[in-house]
């Protein structure tokens, strides 16, 4: 249903038909919409300031006259002109122009001119100021700016939405009692706020997102996202899943898994187990993430999570992101699970197509219990004869559809309900908030703890100058047995680019350690070249190992004690902390080198210097948070971030708990509520939450 807004305009002249197609493009097609479109910033068009208080950034509206103006040539054709005040003056600047605007810039003409303040070559300047007449009455209030889309002018936009507030019912959502025991402001109030603030309102706090009115949003917009990821997780917990209820005989397989490993189970990770454990004896499907920094040995509770399943018959697919990460997998999983008489099978893009047509059938008929892969495991050809239960390596690293095509895999067809049990790794620790608010509709598991015997890391920060002398002392090192990583700079810009750089610093170590082997792995090198090369470098028959970042997840080979990361300056934080994961994985000393070439951009620096300072995982995570906002770091996930338009996870930490609180209660007591606010935020994005 259009609104009454949008209706009103498609009655209107021609030119308002398609301004009622963009404002629907906008997504403006109902009342809600039109009254949650909000201002994404304010304009200042209350006061003229003197040119003489203008800074760089401000935006400013200043009056005066024009002392020359000139169109220049080069280095392209535009239009400048000096504008002058009691106080001081200042440039204008249009790269395009019309003639007319020429003759409006003549020496000793009057204009007020608006604009975003630019330090330029001469001095402070307005680029494409907008030019009204001088003396004109200002603006009471702050001026709304909204999002909008091509063709569809601020005013026009500001006109549509002031009609629809004008006959929008601007119920609360919310009861009376809860927005006043919460201190929130009236759901009318800030929304009349927010689009037309009145003059005496603090303009600061507006522009900052700080104002009551602000708060009373975000609140409602993180209470909306809260209460359908409850209902999404509610939704679960209908479904049917197979019950693994772990047998407790000594005889059973996780028993004898545990027995055979070589080592002991640390706490940490007998804990998440036991946690796994319950829920996969549940009528309904687990669905948990497992976090744990990198080496705290998620793969051995992922085996017996396997075996538990397997034990009951099921079968069990294990998805990982690149294909030195699964194969890994595959051999360390096989080495375990083949003495136990469990037939362990491995499915990639690579594979022959005579041991591809075998995996299949093994898989159909289900000879195959453990099925471990890539991407190619949710091929429409894979047809698995009874899931009971997917684990996905690295989850971050996939899309939120080709985890739901895996898990679509395990409906039965003739119990079509059943879905299999899910157990999520990643590596990537996430901030409570965080976990909190994109999350909360599945368990966590955390490993805090690394197995006993690492020693840390020491890590160092070297100017790239100083790269002769680091590989004099690599060459000693790997005289004496030790082995080292070299990462390639990473060239986002070209991956041909980024080939290159490998290969030419394969070349240059090559001839620079003479005696010792160097080798090198890409992601460009057929599958099974990689994986001799792998095979080599945990052998120990290569010494030095160049690579680009493919060896950044998961890789594991205790021997290697040394790394360096090449142009460290270029990587982000979690992407350094995956690779320095790599080393620290035995009992000798390793160290990681962060060569980087000066000079260093403000947020490099302090990247490299959380780097040094911490190995934390969830410290390192919540550095990144500060430093690169939430959407990055949830990869995959970073989709969802579109859902919140108002709330700032970073800064919002304590509405969210709020929220959080309330959402709950407001499920137990007060369904009707939950409806309500539910219907006035979450249209459109239901489908997003259920995945
Ligand atoms: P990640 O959590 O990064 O996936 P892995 O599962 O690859 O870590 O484990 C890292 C290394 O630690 C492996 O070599 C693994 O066999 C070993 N490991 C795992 N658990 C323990 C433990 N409790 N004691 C000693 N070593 C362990
Ligand atoms: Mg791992």
């Amino acid at each position: 249903m259009p609104s009454p807004a949008s209706r009103s305009l498609k009655r209107g002249a021609s030119t308002d038909l398609s301004v009622y197609a963009k404002l629907e493009r906008l997504g403006l097609t109902t009342p809600d919409a039109f009254i949650l479109h909000l201002p994404i910033r304010y304009e200042d068009e209350t006061q003229i300031q003197s040119i003489a208080d203008l800074r760089p950034g401000m935006s400013a509206q200043v009056e005066g006259e024009i002392v020359r103006s000139d169109v220049l040539l080069k280095p392209r054709r535009q239009l400048t002109a000096i504008l002058r005040d009691d106080s001081a003056e200042i440039g204008l600047r249009w790269l395009t122009f019309y003639p007319s605007q020429q003759s409006q810039m003549q020496a000793g003409k009057r204009w007020r001119a608006r604009g975003e303040v630019r330090g330029g070559l001469y001095g402070l300047e307005l680029i494409h100021p907008r030019i009204t007449t001088p003396g004109a009455p200002l603006s009471a209030a702050l001026t709304p700016v909204y999002p909008t889309t091509e063709g569809l002018s601020q005013p026009s936009l500001r006109k549509a939405i002031t009609q629809a507030l004008s006959t929008a019912v601007l119920c609360d959502t919310l009861p009376p009692a809860l927005v006043h025991k919460l201190d929130l402001m009236s759901f009318e109030e800030a929304i009349r706020i927010l689009h037309a603030p009145t003059p005496d309102m603090d303009a600061h706090a507006l522009m900052e997102h700080t104002h009551p009115a602000w708060t009373r949003i975000k609140f409602d917009e993180l209470l909306a996202q809260q209460l359908s990821l409850a209902a999404a997780r509610a939704a679960r917990q209908d479904k049917q899943a197979q019950s693994f209820k772990l047998k407790t005989s000594s005889r059973n397989l996780v028993s004898k898994l545990k027995s055979a490993l070589p080592f002991k189970l640390t706490a940490a990770q007998q804990r998440v187990s036991e946690e796994i454990a319950t829920d996969l004896g549940r009528h309904f499907p687990m669905y948990r993430l497992l976090q744990g920094d990198v080496g705290s040995g998620k793969t051995v509770v992922a085996a017996l999570a396997a075996l538990q399943a397997i034990e009951y018959g099921a079968q069990v697919a294990l998805m990982a992101p690149t294909e030195i990460l699964a194969e890994q997998h595959f051999f360390k999983l096989r080495a375990w699970c083949e003495p136990l008489g469990i037939k362990v099978c491995w499915l990639a893009g690579s594979v022959s197509a005579r041991s591809r047509r075998e995996a299949l059938q093994d898989i159909r008929t289900g000879e195959a219990k453990l099925i471990v892969g890539t991407q190619a495991l949710i091929q429409e050809s894979v047809d698995f004869h009874s899931l009971g239960l997917i684990i996905v390596d690295e989850q971050h690293r996939f899309g939120v559809t080709q985890r739901l095509t895996l898990s679509r895999k395990g409906e039965h067809v003739d119990l079509p309900e059943w879905v299999p049990h899910q157990l999520t790794m990643s590596a990537t620790p996430i901030p409570r908030t965080l976990a909190m608010t994109f999350y909360a509709d599945l368990e966590v598991s955390s490993i805090d703890e690394l197995p006993p015997g690492r020693t840390p890391v020491v890590t160092k920060l070297i100017a790239s100058d100083r790269r002769g002398e680091l590989i004099q002392h690599i060459a000693q090192a790997c005289e004496k047995g030790q082995q080292t990583y070299w990462v390639c700079p990473l060239v986002e810009e070209s991956e041909a680019l980024d080939l290159q750089t490998a290969v030419d610093t394969h070349r240059d170590l090559s001839e620079a350690l003479i005696g010792l082997s160097v080798g090198l792995v890409h992601g460009r090198l057929p599958t099974a070249e990689k994986a001799r090369v792998m095979q080599a470098f945990r052998s120990g028959e290569i010494d030095v190992l160049v690579a680009t970042t493919v060896i950044e997840v998961g890789v594991d080979v205790p021997n290697a004690s040394m790394m360096v990361i090449e142009h460290a300056e270029r990587f982000g934080l979690a992407q350094l902390h995956q690779l320095r994961g790599r080393v620290g994985r035995g009992a000798l000393q390793s160290v990681c080198v962060l060569l980087y070439q000066t000079p260093l951009s403000l947020i490099a620096r302090q990247r490299l210097k959380a780097m040094y300072e911490t190995q934390d995982g969830f410290v390192i995570a919540q550095r990144d948070l500060d430093l690169r906002g939430p959407g990055e770091l949830l990869g995959a996930r970073q989709s969802g971030m579109a859902l919140l338009k108002f709330a700032d996870l970073a800064t919002d930490s304590d509405l969210v708990k709020k929220a959080r609180e309330v959402a709950i209660d407001l499920r137990q007591h007060a369904p009707d509520v939950v409806e309500g606010h539910l219907a006035r935020w979450m249209r459109g994005r239901e489908d997003f939450l259920r995945s």
